[in-house]
Parts: structure tokens; sequence; C-alpha cells
């Protein structure tokens, strides 16, 4: 399916992306303001977030703003603070992004460390978690509230070595579809993207003898980000779609 939305498709919202400094994050933070929307950048490293809002700018976008936030440390009252912080500034928050993810370490399943396992799951599962429960009053006042979770090839289909990310993103597929059946009667839409193997860091950590020019980029996926943050994709709830389908 070609996805595709109206230049002016995210003129007026505000929108959250969590881990904007890099990767697909940095990408569809930059998309989303090219069309029309207010960006909320969230991260852990402030320097990249400066650069992706310099980038912004520059490009005469609508003006983002930056939340330093480490999710591995972060507790729930960051979360609730962040969000009486975000309603302050920008009075709604229309669609979140929960994009920042880690890979962890490879390992065989009887190898994985428990502080490692701990670390993955913080990040990847409780803290996108504990940030959804927080913004969920502020998104259900939103008329066309949007949750859009990350997940992965090994999110629905188990795979040697991949551990506790895999572990992660089956807990984030059954996050994303517990939610969207709650609020199928309202105007929130959550769903999940499986990006697909894609020109960045993390994949690059995954897979380091490959040659990362065969990979899609960041880019060239956008086009089911903006679809499932856009009007056009308010039809769509509960689903994790693939921005590479075979
Ligand atoms: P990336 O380049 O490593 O970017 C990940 C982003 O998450 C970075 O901006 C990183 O911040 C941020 N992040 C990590 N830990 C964080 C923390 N504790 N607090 C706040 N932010 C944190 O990875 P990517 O490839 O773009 O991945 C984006 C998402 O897609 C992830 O959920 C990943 O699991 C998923 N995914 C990617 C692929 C792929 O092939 N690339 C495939 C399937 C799924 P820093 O920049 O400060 O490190």
């Amino acid at each position: 399916m070609e996805y595709q939305v109206a230049a002016d498709a995210l003129n007026g919202k505000v929108i959250l992306v969590t881990g904007a400094g890099d990767g697909i994050g940095r990408q569809a933070a930059i998309s989303y303001a090219q069309h029309g929307a207010t960006v909320i950048l969230l991260g852990r490293t402030v320097k990249k977030l400066e650069s992706v809002y310099d980038e912004i700018e520059a490009a005469g976008y609508p003006q983002p703003a930056i939340i330093p936030l480490d999710m591995m440390g972060a507790t729930r009252q960051h979360y609730l603070d962040m969000t009486d912080t975000i309603e302050q500034q920008f009075g709604k928050l229309d669609g979140v992004l929960h994009n920042a993810g880690m890979l962890g370490v490879l390992s065989p399943f009887d190898q994985i460390e428990e502080k490692a396992f701990d670390e993955v799951m913080q990040v990847n599962v409780k803290a996108t978690f504990l940030m959804t429960q927080a913004l969920m009053p502020l998104i259900q006042k939103s008329e066309d509230g949007r949750i859009v979770f990350t997940s992965s090839t090994v999110g629905h289909s188990g795979r040697a070595f991949w551990g506790t990310y895999a572990i992660s993103k089956f807990a984030t597929e059954g996050m994303m579809q517990v939610l969207a059946d709650e609020l199928s009667n309202t105007t929130v839409k959550v769903n999940a993207i499986n990006p697909g193997g894609t020109r960045t860091k993390m994949r690059a950590s995954a897979f380091p003898a490959e040659d990362a020019n065969n990979l899609k980029t960041p880019l060239d996926i956008m086009p089911l980000y903006l679809y499932l943050m856009a009007p056009e994709g308010k039809d769509v709830n509960g689903q994790c779609i693939d921005a590479q389908p075979k």
C-alpha cells in the first residue's frame, strides 16, 4: 500500500517524538515538522536534540521544543511533570511517536544478564508504559489523538540470540493492542510500526558486517510514519504495520 498524506496534513498538530536526536526519530521529527506539526523533541543527548531543533528552525518549519530526558532513570513523576509542561506550553498534545529504544546485548538466552535485561525492559517497555499513562488524559482531549509505538520483526516472531530486545518488542506490541482495544470507541488511534532494517546506528550495531548502503534510510520509511499521524490514517487502530513490507 502507498501511504500518502497532504503536504499540510499535520498543520496545527502538536506531536511528541521520543529518541528524536538520532536515527529514525530524528527523521520522523523533521518530517512531521515539514508537514506542519509543532514537534516536541525528547531524548537523552541534548546536543543531538539541539541539532535537530536547528535543522527544523533553519527550514522554516514550526518552532519545535526540546525535552531532555533519560528514560533509563525517569520516574512516573517525571512523566506527569512533563505532561503538565506540555499542556501549559502548547495547550494540547495530538500525537506521540514512541521511537526511543535500545538494542542491549545480543546473546544466547542462558547468558542474558539480569542487569542488562532490566535496562532494556526499563527503556523499551516500562518507561514507554509510564509515559503513555501520563500522557493519556492530554491525548484524549485531542480531536484526533494518535499513539504510535515502535516494534520490530522480532516483536512478533522470536529469533535466536535476540533475547531481551525481542522480548521487549513483544511486550510493546502487547501494550499497543491492549490500549488500542480499550480506546477503540474513542477518537484516539493506537498502532505500532515495524520499521524493518533501516540505516541507523542501532542497525549497524546489530549487523556490523553488512553493507549499510543496501538498507533503506529513515527518510525512505517516512510515508507510514506520516500516515499514522495524519488525518489520512484515522481509520487504522490496533495494527502493527511493516514500513518495508516484503
Ligand atoms: P538509534 O539510531 O539508536 O536511535 C535510538 C534513539 O533512542 C536515539 O536517539 C537514542 O538517544 C534514544 N534513546 C535510547 N535510549 C534512550 C534513553 N534511555 N532515554 C532517551 N532516549 C533514548 O536507533 P533507530 O534504529 O533509529 O531505532 C529507532 C526505533 O526503531 C527503536 O525503537 C528500534 O528498536 C526500532 N527499530 C529499528 C530498526 C532498524 O533497523 N534501525 C529495526 C526495527 C526496529 P541517543 O541518541 O542519545 O543515544
